[in-house]
């Protein structure tokens, strides 16, 4: 059994297109979109402010245009999805009941925009955490790509089209792990990383593109990079 935790909000199944049984080629394609293709988005940092291990509620701090960010993926057909790293509750800094309380005023904030998000998973562990149920190695730990292949199997995405925004070299380690591509942002910890590049090298980590916060980076993503792909 690996160690638990990992919440994940409700993913409403919704259809991707009318069925037409007649038309071969139009159900071919029918089947090709039924994977779709997400942005996921780092939390700390990228949504919302980087304070070092926000567990508590006036921690949380949505960064401005978060929301229609997040809005904006919602209103392409794409799945939105928040996947990060949350140490705190293996080194007792937080509970699982703290993350979820910050989750519920993530998705609070979002409504208020119009936005939402399809799913959130969180890895709660560390290597070297003080509380036992969470201490030990994980798949889920950014940069390993558990996180995202969880969220893939049970939102049904295509990962290879998918996309990873954070402020950190491992947000984009773990895009590249599954065929996905990673945007840097330099809010949160982004400024830093950038500065020192090297950092980058372990997790060989390369941004398609480094944007100003995480509105600049799906603007970005849904017009240079799709328009490169589609050409
Ligand atoms: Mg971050
Ligand atoms: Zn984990």
């Amino acid at each position: 059994m690996p160690p638990r935790g990992g919440e994940k909000t409700a993913a409403l199944g919704r259809p991707s297109g009318r069925r037409r049984p007649s038309d071969q080629r139009y159900d071919q394609r029918y089947n090709e979109r039924s994977m779709r293709p997400a942005i996921f988005f780092d939390r700390d940092g990228t949504l919302n402010e980087e304070v070092g291990y926000a567990g508590r509620p006036e921690q949380f701090h949505m960064l401005p245009m978060a929301a229609a960010a997040v809005r904006r993926v919602n209103e392409a057909g794409w799945a939105a999805v928040v996947v990060t790293n949350q140490a705190g509750v293996a080194r007792g800094f937080y509970t699982e009941a703290d993350v979820a309380i910050l989750h519920r005023m993530l998705a609070a904030h979002l409504a208020a925009a119009g936005a939402h998000l399809d799913g959130i998973y969180y890895c709660p562990h560390h290597p070297r955490g003080s509380v036992p149920a969470y201490s030990g190695a994980c798949g889920c730990r950014k940069p390993e790509p558990g996180l995202l292949l969880r969220a893939a199997r049970e939102l049904d995405l295509d990962l290879t089209a998918s996309w990873v925004i954070g402020d950190r070299w491992h947000d984009l380690a773990c895009a590249q792990a599954v065929g996905g591509r990673g945007v840097l942002v330099r809010t949160g910890y982004g400024a830093a990383a950038l500065a020192e590049p090297e950092a980058a090298a372990p997790h060989h980590a390369v941004p398609e593109y480094v944007a100003d916060d995480v509105a600049a980076a799906v603007e970005w993503i849904f017009t240079a990079a799709t328009m490169a792909t589609t050409s």
